[in-house]
């Protein structure tokens, strides 16, 4: 059985309340070490408007919490006071600033202290909440990431654009990663991808990856999120995520002795009903960081080190977590808290409603879909190159493809979610996180898996009704945006292929475009 959760009021006196968020469940926290656990307390909240505010996913609501309430057990374990706000409890207010000023004035806490919220809106919440209460607040860097904010900015300075693969290059050499004592790179390249974009020519058998029963605890939450929360989008049917620290170290062993090894050269392909196939699966737990970053780097270094993975994986594995995750937070706090709000091809379409039900007869689209409304994951391809690459060649409003990517994935973190999508994938952001948009035909698609194998699409056709939807809608993109890229000399070649196009040739793919809006549910201002 669970262990009930105390209430216990704090001595008077100076008392400070450490707030520890769902995405903050660190073993090595720095708010740990400052904690006095005769006087202090750690307050967590379980609130319906972090479920709510975007639709969020069953299987992300339920990691969340669970993951949380086993936290709060191990805090307990170690002798810390936890005030936990349960989201079936009468007396919630279900907001953080609320359910903060509420525990401020139960308590008689004198300060407030919180690592970095991963959120604007969330800081902004709490910071309001302390100053209405009148009460000191202290954030603290995040000590789970290996850059502060302030060191990204420090680096961004004075650069035109910011390229992810410098600031790898420096992280790299300052983590003494993969490189040898002259700072040069294992290997001597500092980046294996042209080894890495591998497609299966038959059907790949990776073994499974571990999957983790729901505890006692999680049925207890996932009985809760059902009653309070029942119109969320998703099911708890399957839910296998890891939900402690312990589980968490299990899956990342499990990924580094069974997938690191192919994870390299099979990084960008696909299959159909495959999700996983030699990816990690371990964003949730890092992003809840029941995981480091750091570790599962190291791991993978040493597995190089034992011969027991390709450099070719490790250093691909390695890149994500120094380079990417870090450089992608970089971005989020250095460009603002507007950052989310960019618009860059202005475009405002509605989001297809198959990307709620998986209902369309795009092969590749419906088992994309299907995989995030069952799983609540899909790995960084399907993200990018298919759900992603058809909202941004649809002219999908790039708020709310990155409503959808926030709550549909049990991963979703606005920190990493909003520059992924708005500034990676639908290259909204005027070209921070990418100095060209991720466009691509259905060619694309056709040469990293077999969705169009079993498409009623015809993967060689641009337009009519059979034509792929992915050739007509790039094509259309080109047209539509071929004056604002006309400087960008990363998208010449494209664009000289549009300018040999015939005016009947363009009118005809912008009639095919507009019809196949209409039919998928894309409404633009304006059409
Ligand atoms: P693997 O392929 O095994 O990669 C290893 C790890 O590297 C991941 O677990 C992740 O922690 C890290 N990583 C890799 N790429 C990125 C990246 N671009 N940004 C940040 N971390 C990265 N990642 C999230 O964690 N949350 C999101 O909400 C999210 N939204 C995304 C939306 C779009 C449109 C795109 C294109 C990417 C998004 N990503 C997001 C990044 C990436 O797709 C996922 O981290 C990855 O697919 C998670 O699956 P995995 O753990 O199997 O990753
Ligand atoms: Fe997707 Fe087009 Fe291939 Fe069909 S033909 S699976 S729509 S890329």
């Amino acid at each position: 059985m669970p262990r009930a959760f105390q209430i216990r009021p704090l001595r008077s006196g100076a008392a400070t309340l450490y707030i520890v968020l769902g995405d903050q469940l660190d073993r090595q926290s720095p708010i740990l070490g400052r904690l006095d656990s005769g006087a202090d307390a750690v307050l967590m909240m379980e609130v319906a408007r972090e479920s709510e505010h975007v639709p969020s996913h069953v299987q992300r609501t339920v990691l969340f919490l669970a993951a949380m309430r086993h936290h709060a057990l191990w805090l307990r374990d170690q002798g810390v006071r936890v005030e936990y706000v349960r989201i079936d409890d009468p007396a919630n207010t279900h907001a953080f600033g609320s359910e903060l000023a509420r525990a401020v004035e139960r308590l008689g806490a004198e300060r407030v202290v919180c690592v970095e919220p991963g959120e604007h809106r969330v800081r902004g919440e709490i910071e309001a909440a302390a100053v209405e209460a009148g009460i000191d607040l202290q954030i603290l860097d995040d000590t789970h990431f290996l850059t502060t904010p302030s060191e990204f900015s420090a680096w961004a300075k004075g650069r035109k654009q910011l390229t992810m693969e410098y600031f790898y290059r420096e992280q790299r050499r300052r983590l003494g990663m993969l490189v040898d004592e002259d700072g040069q790179p294992a290997g001597g390249s500092w980046n294996y991808d042209s080894d890495n974009r591998e497609s299966f020519k038959k059907t790949p058998r990776p073994r499974q990856a571990i999957e983790f029963e729901p505890d006692a605890i999680t049925h207890e939450v996932i009985q809760a999120v059902a009653e309070r929360l029942p119109g969320l989008p998703g099911s708890a049917d399957g839910f296998a995520w890891p939900v402690n620290r312990e589980q968490a170290v299990e899956a990342l062993d499990d990924f580094i002795e069974h997938r690191l090894g192919r994870f390299g050269p099979y990084e960008d392909a696909m299959w159909t009903e495959q999700r996983t196939l030699y990816h990690s699966r371990l964003s949730a737990a890092v992003n809840l960081h029941l995981l480091s970053p750091m570790e599962c780097a190291l791991r993978a270094t040493e597995a190089y080190e034992a011969g027991m993975a390709p450099l070719n994986s490790v250093e691909g594995f390695v890149r994500q977590h120094i380079g990417w995750r870090e450089f992608i937070r970089g971005v989020y706090f250095h460009e603002g808290a507007t950052y989310g709000d960019r618009n860059g091809l202005d475009d405002d379409g509605t989001l297809p409603d198959f990307y709620w039900d998986a209902d369309t007869d795009m092969a590749c689209m419906a088992d994309c879909t299907r995989s995030v409304i069952e799983d609540g994951y899909a790995h960084h391809i399907p993200r990018l190159m298919v759900m992603g690459n058809f909202a941004m060649l649809a002219g999908v409003s790039p708020q709310a493809v990155r409503d959808w990517y926030l709550g549909m994935y049990t991963d979703g973190v606005d920190w990493v979610t909003t520059p992924n999508v708005v500034g990676m994938s639908m290259h909204a952001d005027g070209g921070v996180v990418g100095t060209k948009p991720y466009a691509a035909s259905g060619k694309y698609i056709s040469r990293m898996s077999n969705y169009c194998e079993h498409c009623r699409y015809d993967i060689k056709k641009r337009t009519g009704d059979d034509a792929c939807p992915f050739n007509t809608l790039y094509w259309d993109f080109l047209i539509r945006h071929r004056e604002r890229f006309r400087k960008n000399n990363r998208m010449a070649m494209m664009l000289k292929n549009v300018d040999r196009l015939s005016d009947p040739q363009r009118v005809e793919i912008t009639l095919s475009a507009r019809s196949l809006r209409d039919r998928f549910g894309v409404t633009r201002a304006g059409t």
